[in-house]
């Protein structure tokens, strides 16, 4: 048995079962860390030699019985924008290299309960900006199929720590798709809540009314059981929401018979990569067999959510990021001569290129001349976006596309070229402008043997179903079975 492999829901039967102990856990992710981790370049921070104490305190603790807790000594990975008290999170930014948290982000603390084991933090694109994690002013990490491709971004760290089973599961952050679309790259499965069905409280904010916190995992079990320790209202975030307390879990009943599935022609035309929706297609027959309706329609509106998206995340970026001015927080540049020089060197010096792009982009769309007709528009297109969305929710129950045009693409290929890689998103950043939930899981592989994601969009609060859906998809083809990540050099 190889430790690594096994996904959460795994883990816990054989420590249940005393099977294994959560030292022998600890130590087999350590060791496959130090053997892994120089190929893939996940990490921004490791906690190896505390999380090896703290495993050795849980057994202990497990062995008296003073633990029950089924997630007790199980480990886990953070991307690096979401708060942990007394450790860095660097945003993969220069601007906050050196920022050490001076608290715990609700999810962490909600983990920490539970008496889960943080291996570390994750790599991503500067800030979540970006598709391929390309952006990180630390390193480029790669994709575990082919070591020589992007995993996505902006979450690819976590991404591809999971693929590579670095760790069993992590948290990523999706404000346009940066969870769904490294998951759908590195052939795992990554969920974006519903908008409010997290707390964002300790989350870095990119674009505060589209970014949530969510699960990248190997298996879509695990995938519920991880959002049923995240989700839940949460004072410190007013935009969060009281959806109940569910069990994820209890929703996968391997069973859609008579389910309403809906194609979005517009995500099968061009653009999109024809692997990618011959893998599709065959995905829909696999549902047809399953006993679903499937129907096309047009979502005509979603060919506006790209530059909707872009107006208004850079928007909420402009004014979210002012706070890193060298004084307030993050780095101060070292010679400055007055308060001025010290903002304009501190932020030429702090942030890299694609950040500052955002930052500029957002401020012309607010300033007082652009701003209705860029901001105010974008506005008004996006109540347009969620009302198309709430129409195609009477009549189906879940939306079924691609999750990225492409498989993953090479290290490089597009980082010169912003629009190509914005384009990257194009399947994903409707969801967000909507605040609807979605979920990336694989579907097969590319003739390169390449991992191809397909997403199910669920209406608001409607985790359970296209959580359900996921599952019984996943019972269905067995992909983890069938392929794994081979390195490829
Ligand atoms: N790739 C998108 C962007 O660069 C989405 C990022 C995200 O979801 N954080 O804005």
């Amino acid at each position: 048995m190889n430790i690594t492999d096994l996904t959460v829901h795994d883990l816990q039967e054989k420590l249940k079962s005393k099977e294994i102990t959560v030292t022998e856990i600890i130590d087999a992710y350590c060791d496959r860390i130090k053997e892994k981790e120089p190929e893939v370049e996940a990490f921004v921070t490791t906690y190896l030699e505390k999380a090896k104490a703290q495993a050795k305190e849980i057994d202990e603790m497990r062995n008296k019985e003073e633990i029950t807790g089924e997630f007790a000594g199980i480990p886990i990975g953070i991307k690096d924008n979401i708060c942990m008290k007394g450790t860095k999170t660097t945003c993969s930014s220069k601007m906050l290299e050196n920022f050490v948290a001076p608290y715990d982000a609700t999810v962490i603390e909600k983990l920490k309960a539970e008496n889960i084991i943080s291996l570390g933090k994750l790599n991503m694109d500067e800030f979540a900006m970006g598709s391929s994690t390309e952006t990180s002013y630390f390193k480029k990490t790669k994709n575990p199929w082919n070591l020589n491709k992007v995993p996505g971004g902006s979450s690819g760290g976590t991404a591809a720590a999971v693929a590579a089973n670095l760790i069993p599961w992590g948290l990523g952050s999706d404000t346009g798709g940066s969870i769904r679309q490294p998951a759908s790259l590195c052939g795992v499965v990554g969920l974006k809540p519903t908008y409010g069905l997290v707390s964002r409280y300790g989350l870095v904010a990119f674009a505060s009314s589209l970014d949530q916190i969510g699960p990248i995992t190997k298996d879509v079990r695990d995938n519920a059981m991880l959002l049923n320790l995240i989700a839940g209202k949460d004072e410190k975030d007013t935009t969060s929401e009281d959806a109940g307390k569910i069990d994820y879990t209890k929703a996968l009943k391997n069973d859609v018979k008579g389910m309403k599935i809906g194609v979005p022609k517009e995500f099968f035309g061009e653009g999109i990569n024809q692997e990618v929706k011959t893998k599709l297609k065959e995905a829909i027959e696999i549902y047809k067999e399953l006993g679903t309706e499937v129907e096309e329609f047009s979502l005509d509106i979603a060919q506006y959510a790209l530059a909707t998206y872009y107006i208004i995340a850079c928007a909420e970026a402009s004014s979210n990021l002012g706070r890193f001015d060298g004084i307030r927080y993050g780095y101060r540049t070292s010679e400055y001569t007055n308060l001025k020089d010290i903002y304009r060197k501190s932020r030429s010096e702090g942030f890299g290129e694609e950040v500052k792009r955002r930052i500029i982009l957002g401020t012309y769309v607010l300033s007082s001349g652009y701003y209705d007709a860029y901001y105010k528009k974008a506005q008004q297109v996006r109540t347009l976006v969620s009302n198309e969305f709430s129409k195609a929710f009477e009549k189906y129950d879940v939306i079924l596309t691609p999750t990225s045009p492409t498989v993953a693409f090479n290290i490089g290929e597009k980082s010169n070229n912003p629009m190509e890689m914005y384009l990257a998103d194009i399947c994903t950043v409707s969801i967000n402008i909507a605040g609807v939930p979605a979920i990336s899981i694989p579907c097969g592989v590319d003739k390169q043997g390449m991992p191809i994601g397909m997403q199910l969009i669920g209406d608001r609060f409607q985790e359970e179903t296209i959580l359900n859906a996921a599952y019984t998809f996943e019972q269905k083809i067995k992909f983890r079975e069938n392929y794994q990540p081979r390195f490829v050099k």
